[in-house]
């Protein structure tokens, strides 16, 4: 059944009608067309009807984009930081106040259920802006104390270090979690003094371009933020290979990461990658099952396992197994499906037909080798790009299922008898994103916290983030963190300075 347009929020409405026929990329605080007057659909997942329309940048755009950021640079990073922080927090009110039309928009685009926008990753948003807002005015150097031997007389030395900001940034985003995903990249990347060039991705550009307006609208100076939406291996490789850009901030896959790697070592551009995960979720014989159960079924089906940090690999042990794995299933079995802006709705579908056919891919194979599925594991619904949760069991830790990233609403329970055990199995991965515990013992919780291989590890609960929390991978999932006041040294640069006074 269509999504009648005419529900939506009126703001939502009035942003279609003004930004979605093709006039959405935003170069030197104006909006264009693409050169080639090329556009992409924007697809609403559940109906796979188009609601949009969005350019489609080629070379030329990208090169008008990156020239106006390189222009704004010299001016934008000799703000004082309270200015800067100024327009951090204007743009969070700003959202804030929007927060209704860009969770709608968001769901329309990317088919999460409206609250898991309004309720969680808008707020992130807002909260990523906020938080760097602060440390804008929290950059420092050091004095330091140099064994310089050479005294010039009645001379002395003197060194220190001063940040600045690395310069001209490519922020290439996922489809998954498009609003906050960009927040964690612009945020700390105003913040520091670097101006920047954003690529959404192509499946979900229509929030980075509210986005882009309500920035415009918080008083951003020409050049310091532009947009330039369009497909990975042409806009995005042509960003990402750009001799002016000077750093990429991407989150991705660690495929495209690998791609990313390749396209900047012309220039040696910095590079950070926030990659893909296959995060372990650990239940101890002592877990409290009212928490546990929901917890673990959570960390997989938010917004349709289509999130990096997602807890796909189940771990649990022998004496409980039988009942948390069924009580996972119940969970699984009792979401609704549906469109995701009909509030009812628990599960959205995924983002595209080609992500869906993916995870199908992976299904079928996993079922192939041997694999059972106690729930799931089918197509939902005449239209759109439904899959049932899915809970996999009479799986081995060398099938695919395992060991690869399907990044949808699909878990491979597996069984455990000791701590040492699962602690192999859960570090027997490529990946190294993220982890959780779930277990009433303080020296299980803090031994296991300590020996897995992740970049972020939770204790009774899972996928909480804080703009003030790093999060970001080892091994292949990636280089670097977002979020935190690690965040902002992706976009500074130390400089030492000695001087004879
Ligand atoms: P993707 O790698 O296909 O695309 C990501 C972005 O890169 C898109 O904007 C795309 O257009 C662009 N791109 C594609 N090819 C490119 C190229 N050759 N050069 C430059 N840009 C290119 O990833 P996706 O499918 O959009 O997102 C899902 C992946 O993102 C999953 O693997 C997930 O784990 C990962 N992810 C990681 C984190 C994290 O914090 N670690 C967070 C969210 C998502």
């Amino acid at each position: 059944m269509p999504f009648d347009l005419a529900r939506l929020h009126p703001d939502a409405q009035a942003f279609l009608a003004r930004r979605g026929t093709g006039q959405g990329l935003l170069i030197d605080n104006d909006w264009h067309s693409s050169a080639s007057g090329d556009t992409l659909p924007a697809l609403d997942p559940a109906t796979g009807l188009e609601t949009a329309r969005i350019a489609a940048a080629g070379a030329a755009d990208v090169e008008a984009a990156v020239a106006a950021a390189a222009r704004a640079l010299p001016g934008w990073r000799a703000t004082v930081p309270v200015e800067r922080a100024r327009l951090l927090w204007a743009i969070a009110d700003l959202i804030e106040a929007h927060i209704d039309e860009l969770a709608e928009l968001e769901t329309l685009d990317q088919g999460k259920p409206l609250f898991v926008g309004r309720w969680a990753e808008i707020p992130g948003a807002v909260n990523q802006f906020r938080f760097f807002a602060g440390q804008a005015m929290a950059i420092e150097g050091q004095t330091i104390e140099s064994s310089i031997n050479y005294q010039a007389p009645g001379k002395q030395m003197r060194s220190w270090t001063v940040r600045e900001p690395v310069g001209v940034v490519a922020a290439i985003v996922p489809w998954n979690s498009p609003l906050v995903l960009t927040a964690m990249k612009l945020a700390p990347a105003l913040a520091a003094g670097c101006t920047i060039v954003l690529k959404p991705a192509e499946d979900t550009s229509l929030t980075a371009l509210r986005l882009g307006e309500l920035m415009v609208e918080a008083g951003l100076p020409k050049g310091v933020l532009n947009i330039v939406t369009g497909l990975g291996n042409q806009t995005g490789a042509a960003l990402a290979t750009h001799p002016r850009v000077d750093k990429i901030a991407f989150t991705g896959s660690t495929a495209t990461g690998r791609a990313i790697l390749d396209a900047a070592k012309t220039n040696f551009k910095r590079v950070t990658l926030e990659l893909g995960g296959k995060s372990p979720a650990i239940v101890l014989p002592d877990a409290d099952l009212d928490i546990a159960i929901p917890g673990v079924a959570g960390a997989i089906f938010f917004n349709g396992g289509q999130v990096c940090i997602a807890g796909s690999r189940l771990y649990v042990h022998r004496k409980i197994h039988d009942q948390v794995v069924e009580g996972v299933a119940a969970q699984a079995k009792a979401l609704k499906l549906g469109h995701g802006l009909d509030p009812e709705t628990q599960m959205g579908p995924l983002v595209s037909a080609r992500h869906a056919e993916r995870v199908e891919g992976f299904l079928a194979r996993a079922k192939a080798e041997g694999a059972t599925m106690l729930t799931g594991g089918d197509r939902h619904g005449e239209a759109g790009t439904f899959i049932t949760p899915t809970v996999v069991t009479g799986v081995s830790a060398d099938m695919e299922i395992v060991r690869e990233e399907v990044f949808g609403p699909v878990v491979v329970a597996q069984v455990f008898d000791e701590i040492e055990e699962v602690t192999a199995l859960a570090n027997d991965s490529h990946y190294g994103l993220a982890a959780s515990i779930w277990t009433e013992g303080l020296s299980s919780a803090h031994r296991l916290a300590s020996e897995l291989q992740a970049g972020t590890v939770w204790i009774n609960c899972h996928a909480m983030y804080d703009a003030s929390l790093a999060i970001g991978g080892i091994k292949q999932s990636g280089w670097g963190r977002d979020s935190g006041r690690q965040a902002l040294d992706n976009y500074l640069e130390w400089k030492t300075i000695t001087a004879m006074v």
